[in-house]
């Protein structure tokens, strides 16, 4: 059954009304794990926006179908709640609130929307206890201010934990290996792909090939001018790494 699926999609940026997706293709299957890679400026982030609803970008043309639904009507939150989460490129310091807290209440939040029990402080300790060795992250971590004095490392540490602790059923990872050390990629990788059922998926946006061998994806896309221009397995990488994007480039 497929989780995603996009036809030909096309936006522009709201208030300059340039063209940045051109006709974008993609399916996603429950239980994959799609990369998609590309030269900085083809649009990566932006398709991940558009995904999510971000009104920095309006939809001209095509279809988004998620779970069945017609995603395109749905409003940001109605996104989430239906189960897609989006990891920021740069993530966001919210001063005096603590990370338990912040993920207590966006965790209660999104249960009672969704009708579900929330959890009080003691009960939400322990779902999100048992998530931290998933991240290689220590308890103090919990009590500091969210993402605030945060290293680069522990940032996107504490996406992939808020990613955890809420769930979804398509995470959409944006350059999570950006700016990361190889042991933070690695607690990173481990902890994406220790998230991944035959339930879920993957769709996460890199421009290195890195990141991939330690989060194996079904299938690489390449974008290109607002395009995905090429789809292939892992051995498309391996000729990205070799020859750069000139050797599929259509331009
Ligand atoms: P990528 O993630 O592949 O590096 P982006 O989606 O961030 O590419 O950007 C694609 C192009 O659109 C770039 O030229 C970028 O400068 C431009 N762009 C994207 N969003 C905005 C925006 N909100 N305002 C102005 N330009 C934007
Ligand atoms: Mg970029
Ligand atoms: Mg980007």
């Amino acid at each position: 059954r497929h989780l995603l699926e996009v036809k030909d999609l096309t936006a522009v940026i709201a208030e300059s009304q340039q063209k940045i997706l051109n006709g974008v293709n993609l399916t996603v299957y429950e239980g994959e794990v799609h990369a998609i890679m590309g030269k900085n400026g083809s649009g990566k982030s932006t398709f991940a926006k558009v995904l999510v609803g971000h009104p920095d970008y309006e939809v001209t043309g095509g279809t988004v179908t998620f779970k069945g639904q017609s995603l395109l009507e749905m409003e940001p939150e109605e996104r989430s709640l239906a189960g897609m989460f989006l990891s920021f490129q740069s993530p966001i310091e919210i001063p005096g609130v603590s990370n338990a807290d912040f993920l207590n209440m966006a965790y209660n939040a999104r249960q009672r929307k969704l009708g579900l029990p929330e959890l009080g402080p003691i009960e939400f300790f322990s779902h999100v206890y048992s998530k931290l060795d998933l991240v290689n992250m220590k308890m103090d971590f919990l009590n500091r201010n969210v993402n605030e004095g945060f290293s680069g490392g522990e940032r996107k540490r504490n996406e992939i934990l808020q990613l955890a602790v809420l769930g979804a059923d398509l995470a959409i990872l944006d350059e999570i290996d950006s700016g990361l050390d190889v042991d933070a990629l690695q607690d990173v990788a481990k902890a994406v792909n220790a998230l991944l059922t035959p339930k879920n998926s993957v769709l996460m946006i890199t421009h290195y090939q890195r990141l991939l061998e330690y989060i194996r994806p079904t299938y690489i896309h390449v974008m290109e001018n607002g395009r995905i221009v090429k789809t292939g397995d892992i051995s498309l990488a391996l000729v990205l790494e070799k020859e750069g994007y000139k050797a599929i480039s259509t331009a």
